[in-house]
């Protein structure tokens, strides 16, 4: 197996967490005030890119900067620590000042779109920021009475106001099985509606209560192409922004070769042999373009496959590069 720690995109983060001493408040309010403190806005979700001298780069602000912004420990996101430095997160898109000088030559991207560019450290801080800010935007108010909730422990948690209730609310990941199905020399590719045209990828589907990752991988397969699996391994993960996803990578071999489709899950799915798959894979290499936001438009018969910033294609290449492994 390959090295996993910055093999997927969005896997390479690299701060420490510090989860256990960020319980202390104390501890926190010096790390806010820290001079070296870098604060990442994002607006509606979005994340701020600077281009200067031909290269791109997270635009974050200083703790001087920051006086422009209403910030309390109640709307800060602590994401970690790296070199001495605390980095964290906060939502901006109720602010009027966005539009301040400090953000000169600075766009603010779409993260997956931002990861087609910058290393894959920076990408992995910007998902792990996303996900913690649209946590945060949807856990004002307690789940279980309706009462406002406070932060506490850099954003890590959200604790009911309520001195009746005093639910605790943690930010969530949701698992997501993603999975290569194959057969001796050919693999499935599926294509769901939203996808354009020649555009496959591998099977995938959320994980369900009460439920391991063999069986939700099980389950997805029989449910979307009628195929039942067997051999099911694990691959490797990757966490998916959109809002707070794990996709957990697993290949598993087909009983049977007969597909039928689930038609509400799926348009399409299909057999496609390992030589195909390793020349389609080449070409989504080489492009720059995210597939899902630009609809190819002279590339009909063409197979499509996901570009390297989706686990979708480290698990074709992995199988396909990998006979040996999988006859
Ligand atoms: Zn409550």
């Amino acid at each position: 197996m390959p090295d996993l720690r910055n093999f997927n995109t969005f896997s390479g983060n690299t701060l420490d967490r510090a989860g256990n001493i960020r319980k202390s408040t104390e501890w926190m309010a010096s790390q806010i005030k820290h001079p070296k403190a870098k604060f990442l806005p994002i607006l509606n979700l979005t994340a701020p890119i600077q281009t200067k001298n031909n290269s791109k780069n997270i635009k974050y602000l200083n703790l001087n900067q920051m006086t422009n912004y209403k910030i309390s420990y109640n709307n800060l996101i602590f994401l970690g620590i790296k070199d001495e430095t605390p980095y964290f997160a906060f939502d901006i898109s109720k602010s009027k000042t966005e539009n301040e000088k400090f953000f000169d030559n600075v766009i603010f991207e779409e993260v997956r779109k931002a990861a087609m560019y910058l290393s894959n450290e920076d990408s992995s801080l910007l998902a792990h920021a996303r996900s913690m800010v649209d946590w945060k935007l949807n856990n004002n108010f307690c789940p279980k009475c309706g009462y406002k909730t406070k932060s506490h422990q850099g954003g890590h948690i959200e604790i009911c106001g309520n001195k009746d209730c005093n639910k605790e609310i943690f930010p969530r990941t949701d698992p997501v099985v993603i999975m290569l199905v194959y057969n001796k020399n050919n693999c499935v590719v599926g294509r769901q509606s939203n996808f354009p045209v020649n555009f496959f990828s591998v099977l995938a589907g959320f994980i369900e209560p009460g439920e391991s990752i063999e069986s939700a991988v099980y389950r997805e397969v029989f449910e979307e192409i009628a195929i039942k699996v067997k051999n099911i391994v694990y691959h490797s993960s990757q966490p998916w922004p959109y809002p707070s996803s794990l996709m957990i990578g697993c290949i598993a071999e087909a009983e049977n070769t007969n597909i039928v489709i689930d038609e509400e899950e799926i348009v399409e799915a299909k057999w496609v042999n390992r030589e195909l798959i390793l020349s389609a894979l080449k070409k989504s290499k080489a492009s720059k373009e995210d597939p899902l936001t630009k609809r190819p438009d002279n590339t009909l018969g063409e197979l499509l496959l996901p570009p390297p910033i989706a686990i979708a294609h480290h698990l074709l290449k992995y199988w396909a590069e990998n006979p040996r492994f999988f006859l």
